[in-house]
């Protein structure tokens, strides 16, 4: 099995008809960055358009083993 630990995400180029994406690892960020944070802060390095659109690819389980 591999580790959940990290949290997968595909950030998006906001322009729908550019599309260039690329993976990255969002759990080197700190707790307190909120993806809507970050969001308007990548700059396509295709198009050079501002804003992004990030979505998750794994999502750690959140349920735990009790107790
Ligand atoms: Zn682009």
């Amino acid at each position: 099995m591999r580790k959940t630990g990290a949290t997968r995400i595909i950030v998006f180029c906001k322009d729908y008809r550019c599309s260039h994406n690329v993976q990255m690892d969002a759990s080197r960020w700190p707790d307190d960055v909120r993806i809507s944070d970050v969001e308007p802060r990548f700059v396509c390095t295709v198009c050079g358009k501002r804003g992004s659109n990030i979505r998750s690819v794994d999502v750690p389980p959140k349920m735990g083993t009790g107790g």
